[in-house]
Parts: C-alpha cells; sequence; structure tokens
C-alpha cells in the first residue's frame, strides 16, 4: 500500500522546481528561450537611454551650445526609444500568446493525472487538497507556474540593468553604492518575510477555499434545486459559506496587515536613501567636481537603481515563492499510486471468467471499519451470481473491489487462478461492463454518452444496444435523435432524461461496451419490481455465456440467476440457488415472501 500524500510531500529546492518547469518549457516550446532573451537586452538597454542623453544635453547647454549636436543627441535617443518599445511591444505579445500555450499543456498534464490516478485517491482530503493547490499552480496567468513565467520574462532584463546602475553609481562612489546596496537589502529582507508568512498560511487558506466553492457550486446547481426548496437549505448553505468566506477574508486580511508594515517601513527607507545621497550629490557640485549634466545623471541613475535593484530581487523572491507552488503541482502528479498498475501478465484468454475472493478484508482509506473481514467467495465461469442484501451491506464496495477501483487491504482476488494486480490495470478494466449505482451522464450527445467514441462509433452495434436497453424509442422521439445533448450545461437545447431513462442509458452503455465480465448494481431502482424483473431477465438472455453478477437489494433479479450470496453487515449469511434458500427459510426466504407478495399484487392488478 502506498503512503498517504502528506507523508509524501517532498521539499524540493527552488532551483530544482525551477528546472522542472524550464524543462518542460524547452520539451514544449524552445522558442521561449529566444523570446526572454531578446527581450532582456531591450529592456535593459532602454532606460539609459534617458539617463544619459540628459547628461550631454545639460552639458552641452551649459557649456557650447552647438545646435546640430543638441539635435542629433534628441533625435539619436527617441529613435533608440522608439525602437525598443517597438520591439519590446512585438515580444510581449508573443510571449504572452506562448505562456498561455505552456500553461494549457501544465493543466493537461494535471487533469491527465486526475484521469488516472488510483481511483480511492479521489476520496483522500489530502489529495483533494493537493488537487486544489495543484489547480491554482496552473490556473492564474499572474501565479504559480504563470507567475514564474512572467517573471522569467523581465529577471534577466533586470538583472542586465541592474548593473548597468552599479557601475555608474560605482564609478561616483563606491560608499554610496554599498549604502545603496544595503538600505535596499533590508526592505527586500522584510518583503520576503512577509510573502514566506502568506505561502505559510496558503494551506489553510486553500482548505477553507475548496469548502466555499464546493458549497458555491451546490447553491446554482440546479440537481440539489430540489432538495434545497424542499427542506428549505437556503439559509444553512448560505450560513456555511459565509463561515468559511469570512475565514478566507481573515486570512487575507492578516497577510495584508503584514505587507502593509513592511511597505511603511519602505517608505521611511526611502527618505533615508534619497536624501542623504541628494545631500550628498549637492555637495559635489558645490565643491566643484560635478558638472550640473553629471549631478543630473547620477540622480537619475540613483532613484532608478534602488527600484531596479529592489525589482530584481523581488523578482527572485517571487520566483523563489512560486516555484514552491510548482512544488504543490509535482506533488500532485507524483501522488504515489499502488506500484501494481503496469503489471503485465496477459489477460487470460480462456472465457468465460471466473472470479475469486480469497479471505479478502478491507477498510476505506482513512477509515478505521472493516466492511469485510476475511471474506471468500467464488463466481465460476459463466456463473450468474446475484447479490442481495439491505443498503450498507457492503454490496457496492465489493464492485468496487472486483474492478479493481480500490485494492483489498489483505487477501486476494482471482481473476482465473491469477491476482488481478498481476495484470495491466487498463487491460483489466477493460475486461467489465458495469453499470454503477449512481449514473453519471456526461454533457455529451446521446451517442458519445453510450459509445464514448465522438464519431468512430459502430451504428447498428449502437443501435442494437438502445433498443436492447429499451431507450430507442424515447431518443427517436426527440428531434436530434442519437446527436440530442444530455444535459443543459454546454447546451442551451440539451435534454434531463428521467431517472429510469438514465438507467437504461446505463444499461445501453454496458452492452455497447460489451464487456467480458458484467456487473450491475441496482441499476433499476428507479424501474418498479416488475418492470426490474423484466429488465433482468431479457438483459440475461442478450449477455449469453458471460459471467454476470446482478446485485439489488430487491430479488427480482435472483429467480434466474444460479447463485444467490445474501450479504449482511459485510458477510455472505447464505448462499445457494434460490430454490435451496427458499427451502433453507432462513432470511432470503422471508424478505422473499415479504417482496413476493407485493410482486403477486401487482401481477393481479395487471390482469385485472
Ligand atoms: P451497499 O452497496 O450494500 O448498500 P456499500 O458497499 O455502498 O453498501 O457500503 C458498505 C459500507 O461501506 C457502508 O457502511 C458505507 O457507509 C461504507 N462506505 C461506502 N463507501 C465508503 C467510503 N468511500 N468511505 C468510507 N466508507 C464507505
Ligand atoms: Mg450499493
Amino acid at each position: 500500500m502506498a503512503v498517504s500524500n502528506k507523508e509524501l510531500r517532498a521539499k524540493r529546492g527552488t532551483i530544482d522546481n525551477l528546472l522542472f518547469i524550464l524543462r518542460h518549457i524547452w520539451s514544449w516550446d524552445k522558442g521561449v528561450f529566444s523570446t526572454i532573451g531578446f527581450h532582456s537586452i531591450f529592456m535593459a538597454a532602454a532606460p539609459f537611454i534617458w539617463v544619459f542623453a540628459p547628461k550631454y544635453l545639460i552639458d552641452e547647454l551649459l557649456g557650447l551650445k552647438r545646435f546640430e549636436f543638441l539635435v542629433g543627441i534628441l533625435i539619436a535617443a527617441f529613435l533608440a526609444s522608439a525602437t525598443a518599445n517597438y520591439f519590446t511591444a512585438y515580444l510581449i505579445g508573443a510571449y504572452r500568446m506562448k505562456m498561455s500555450n505552456i500553461r494549457f499543456h501544465f493543466i493537461h498534464m494535471m487533469n491527465e493525472k486526475a484521469m488516472a490516478m488510483d481511483f480511492k485517491h479521489t476520496e483522500d482530503p489530502s489529495v483533494l487538497n493537493s488537487i486544489q493547490q495543484a489547480w491554482r499552480t496552473v490556473h492564474n496567468p499572474y501565479n504559480g507556474i504563470g507567475g514564474v513565467l512572467q517573471k522569467l520574462f523581465n529577471i534577466f532584463g533586470s538583472l542586465i540593468g541592474f548593473l548597468g546602475y552599479v557601475t555608474i553609481i560605482f564609478i561616483l562612489n563606491p560608499i554610496i553604492l554599498a549604502y545603496l546596496v544595503v538600505n535596499v537589502l533590508i526592505n527586500y529582507y522584510l518583503t520576503l518575510r512577509a510573502k514566506e508568512y502568506e505561502r505559510n498560511r496558503k494551506d489553510e487558506l486553500s482548505q477553507h477555499e475548496r469548502k466555499s466553492i464546493y458549497l458555491g457550486r451546490t447553491m446554482s446547481d440546479f440537481q440539489y434545486g430540489k432538495d434545497i426548496r424542499i427542506y428549505g437549505l437556503k439559509q444553512m448553505l448560505m450560513e456555511k459559506k459565509e463561515h468559511f468566506d469570512r475565514k478566507r477574508l481573515e486570512i487575507a486580511e492578516d497577510v495584508q496587515a503584514k505587507l502593509f508594515k513592511v511597505s511603511l517601513v519602505d517608505s521611511v527607507l526611502l527618505l533615508l536613501r534619497e536624501g542623504i545621497v541628494y545631500v550628498y550629490l549637492v555637495y559635489r557640485v558645490i565643491e566643484g567636481s560635478l558638472s550640473i549634466g553629471n549631478f543630473t545623471m547620477y540622480a537619475a541613475a540613483i532613484s532608478s537603481f534602488a527600484s531596479w535593484m529592489n525589482t530584481f530581487l523581488l523578482d527572485i523572491a517571487f520566483i523563489k515563492v512560486n516555484c514552491q507552488y510548482a512544488n504543490d503541482f509535482r506533488d500532485f502528479l507524483e501522488t504515489e499510486d499502488d506500484d501494481t498498475k503496469k503489471d503485465t501478465t496477459d489477460i487470460p484468454t480462456d472465457k468465460p471468467y471466473q472470479l475469486e475472493l480469497r479471505g479478502i478484508s478491507f477498510k476505506y482509506p482513512n477509515s478505521e471499519n472493516y466492511i469485510f473481514k476475511n471474506l471468500s467467495l467464488k463466481i465460476k465461469a459463466g456463473e450468474k451470481l446475484a447479490i442481495v442484501g439491505i443498503n450498507g451491506a457492503g454490496k457496492t464496495t465489493l464492485v468496487k473491489l472486483l474492478t479493481r477501483l480500490y485494492q483489498p487491504t489483505s487477501g486476494e482476488i482471482l481473476l482465473n487462478g491469477v491476482n488481478i494486480l498481476e495484470f495491466d490495470e487498463k487491460a483489466y478494466f477493460k475486461l467489465f461492463s458495469v453499470v454503477f449505482q449512481e449514473i453519471k451522464m456526461f454533457a455529451f450527445t446521446v451517442a458519445e454518452n453510450i459509445t464514448f467514441r465522438e464519431r468512430a462509433y459502430e451504428m447498428t452495434r449502437l443501435i442494437s444496444a438502445i433498443e436492447r436497453a429499451g431507450i430507442k424509442d424515447k431518443i427517436d422521439s426527440l428531434d436530434k435523435g442519437l446527436n440530442t445533448s444530455v444535459l443543459k450545461v454546454l447546451d442551451q437545447y440539451g435534454t434531463e432524461f428521467s431517472g429510469g431513462e438514465n438507467q437504461k442509458l446505463a444499461l445501453a452503455r454496458a452492452l455497447y461496451k460489451n464487456g467480458e465480465i458484467i456487473i450491475l448494481d441496482e441499476p433499476t431502482a428507479a424501474l418498479d419490481p416488475l418492470a426490474e424483473y423484466n429488465m433482468y431477465n431479457s438483459f440475461n438472455e442478450m449477455i449469453g455465456n458471460r459471467t454476470a453478477i446482478y446485485i439489488s437489494h430487491r430479488l427480482s433479479s435472483t429467480r434466474f440467476c444460479d447463485t444467490v450470496a445474501f450479504f449482511e453487515g459485510g458477510k455472505i449469511v447464505e448462499y445457494g440457488s434460490h430454490e435451496e434458500l427458499i427451502r433453507l427459510k432462513g432470511k432470503y426466504a422471508e424478505m422473499f415472501n415479504l417482496q413476493a407478495q407485493y410482486y403477486r399484487d401487482q401481477q393481479l392488478a395487471k390482469e385485472a
């Protein structure tokens, strides 16, 4: 068994995370790097035009006042400036497109993982949080990986520009340079601390956020609309959401207060910085060791220096912090699956298949309750097994284990005598046609919902599946037939099917897939018992000699099954053919007689 995700959380270094990002960018779009390179050059060079030009202009104005020289400087400065602006604008546009594209690639990675990871993770709150954080890492163009990309675009330009200022000020006076550097470093350190604080509270924030988002979605998801109205849930939902939103705001306010303090300190530092240096420059001019032109140049350089150094350092800090987001993203991608996914024993070819549970115990992740303890059950090749029992007996859990969505805590499940973990997971999934208890329709067309193919589906097979599932007439009655959209989320003309119709569509899905092992987990709850009996009966004929498991808390499926397993509290309390169990006069017989009364009444009502 894999360790839980929390313990796996790796702390990777900034460089490690940065390389992770760069490596992926390199594999998707190498042009990104030359775009960054050219932009850096223009970005670094442009501001110096307006550091140097005024110096020459002023010195000339106070000296020889040559007209051609003055005009020449102005024209050169304007041309250089215009060129730099033109290319910068072009490169920014080009880079923006590239950034979106790269983010889409990362999002794609994440979605792929979400669909392929072990199913058990989908209920693990720590994994759910980690998805939420991975999502934040890739979804915002200004934060997380998007933020790193933004900064990468500027950082080399900042660095070169910063070094230019360092040189100029060093020439003026190394002590002034040192003074400025220390001043900016103090500010930088404080800002960094505030940002770290922000990040540290992010886990907490993301939990509240997830809850609030869930509630928000529930409020506007009309699947819940009926219950919300009838049970008067409005108030409760609002209060719950407000509670989590308040928590979010509290954290945001806390962080904001920290940032505000830093900016106050920064203002004081700025006054000290510029004040002292100006006094020094003025003194040098009066002393006669600095021309007015040079005074202007140094003043411009000094006031820009701090902001460039600050920008540069903050960019580094920003990259550092956002690389931590990349760390979350990688944590999610590396959410550990049980290491059996790609085991490669070939799926046996002798059909129908035989399944065996051998002494399995099982409890859900993050739960101490054993659903099964040392349960054994054999399903013979081609056998039709009915599993019956009241709600909560463990029937659906058994399906999840047989289909390998979960793994037993101990014991093993065998397919034709081979532990199912030895097969490649995908190949194993392929064997099954399952209709799950909660039927999920996608916002695709009817045909896509049944075949899960966009176009390349087999029409005859599809028609036969909907005919046999008893939903063909309904589909034919729709304007667009098989091309009707299901649900209204993406298509306002989409159709909502009734519960019973959805179940029939799900049956058609199972029939179309034509899996070698059939499992129906109470797919007929929305049908009345008689219709259910008829459905099972005809379904049973369709699947021929394939191995099948029919689950129901009603007993209409049991008559034509070879064997009945009666579950109670995770144990098989009665096992045998329908007739045997009736003769046993135990729990099954009691339940059957109770329900049989109902069937007889129905039958009579029909015949009358
Ligand atoms: P049945 O299908 O027979 O009605 P289930 O197999 O769905 O019963 O559930 C068996 C028991 O397992 C129930 O007590 C249920 O509360 C518990 N259970 C089901 N799913 C989970 C889960 N994801 N995590 C923890 N407990 C679960
Ligand atoms: Mg169930």
